[in-house]
């Protein structure tokens, strides 16, 4: 078969290398385009993250040697590559007005960005969850009149690490009336350099900007239903978060509270739910897609960011110390990969979805 070209926006990145690395050897996509600020624009992809990558494996040898483009202007995409991979880190108006460009010209955007996220004809997708949403692309090509081109997006990388767990119980038919989560999330969360080192080591910094706020309101989209041709949220589950970022490399961790509705899951039912729990991709048999999406350990002391982060290509969720709550009915704690399953890992599978479903056809 015949690879699909595909182009990484904000490719020097973080989360940027992260595709690189991912894609190097994917059965269906091949990076030839490669995009980023106009600091990097013109030197070779090498040159470009000479000094600041990151990754465990060298630069793939495919993609070292591309120049690296000015992903602000579109047009040099045209003809390079059927979609692109956005994961840019800039001014939110800029980065969807630069989306949306990309769109405009026929290329569709699978975005990491949340410059899309809260647009309600944008499909916000973790493709076990509502992989059904795809189907409002066709509303948002009819109203802004794009043939070929769309956008769909990820949600916040931390979200990965509960949403699923806790979207199986309501799939098994019981209501989530509040949640509570505490997250500890890595340092990869904030691109690269990131967080300065004194401000990081031996340190919890117990904010991180427009966190809590996307962990308050994204899984209202996720969970959401497709009317009249947009997202209509469902807000029935009441959210609190609070986000802290820990001296962590790679690994979002989230200790969640959970209160039901008046029927309430045994430990044990929860845990054949979890155990259970496939979905589409997995039916699909997408090459991102794991095995088992929930893995439950049940050792006291797991998930651990180390020790967990990278279960099933980094692309699984683990679960554990699944325990009743005093104050709302369960607690347990998640992990996952934030730079894998939380950003390129996920949009993979975004992109590995709308193609099995033929959108870049
Ligand atoms: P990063 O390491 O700071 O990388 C940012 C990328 O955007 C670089 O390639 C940079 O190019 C490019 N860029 C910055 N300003 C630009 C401009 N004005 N015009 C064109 N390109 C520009 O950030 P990151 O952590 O990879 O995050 C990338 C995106 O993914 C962000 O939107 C972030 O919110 C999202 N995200 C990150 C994670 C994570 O775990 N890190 C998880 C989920 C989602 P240069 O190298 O040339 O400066």
């Amino acid at each position: 078969m015949n690879k699909i070209k595909v182009g990484v926006l904000g490719a020097t990145g973080m989360v940027g290398q992260q595709y690189i690395s991912l894609l190097a050897q994917h059965p269906w996509f091949e990076v030839a385009y490669v995009a980023a600020s106009p600091a990097s624009a013109g030197k070779t992809y090498r040159d470009a993250v000479a000094g600041r990558w990151q990754m465990v494996q060298d630069v793939p040898p495919g993609v070292a040697g591309l120049v690296v483009q000015d992903a602000n202007n579109p047009a040099l995409a045209d003809n390079h590559c059927v979609f692109v991979f956005s994961a840019l880190d800039m001014d939110k108006q800029a980065a969807r007005e630069l989306e949306d460009a990309y769109a405009a010209r026929g290329i569709p955007v699978v975005s990491n960005a949340s410059a899309h996220r809260g647009t309600d004809d944008v499909p916000m997708l973790i493709p076990e969850i509502n992989h059904e949403h795809i189907n409002v692309i066709a509303a948002q090509r009819s109203k802004r009149g794009w043939q070929k081109g769309f956008i769909a997006v990820k949600p916040n990388c931390s979200l990965q690490s509960y949403m699923t767990p806790v979207f199986a119980l309501l799939q098994a038919g019981y209501e989530i009336r509040k949640m509570i989560i505490t997250t500890m999330q890595a340092v990869s969360g904030a691109g690269y350099p990131g967080v300065p080192s004194l401000d990081m080591i031996d340190n919890i910094v117990p904010f991180i900007g427009g966190e809590e706020e996307k962990s308050e309101v994204e899984p209202h989209k996720i969970l959401g239903r497709i009317a009249e041709g947009r997202i209509v949220n469902d807000e029935s589950i009441k959210i609190s978060a609070h986000c802290n970022r820990v001296p962590v490399v790679d690994g979002h961790t989230a200790c969640v509270s959970l209160e039901f509705g008046d029927k309430k899951p045994s430990l044990d039912e929860i845990k054949r739910i979890w155990h259970d729990f496939k979905s589409l991709p997995q039916q699909l048999q997408l090459p991102f897609a794991p095995t088992q999406p929930i893995i439950y350990r049940e050792e006291s002391n797991r998930p651990q960011p180390r020790k967990d982060r990278d279960a099933d290509k980094g692309m699984a969720v683990s679960i554990g110390r699944l325990r009743q709550c005093n104050v709302f009915d369960i607690r347990f704690v998640g992990l996952s990969h934030n730079t894998v399953r939380g950003a390129a890992g996920g949009g993979i599978l975004n992109a590995e979805l709308l193609k099995a479903k033929g959108y870049f056809d």
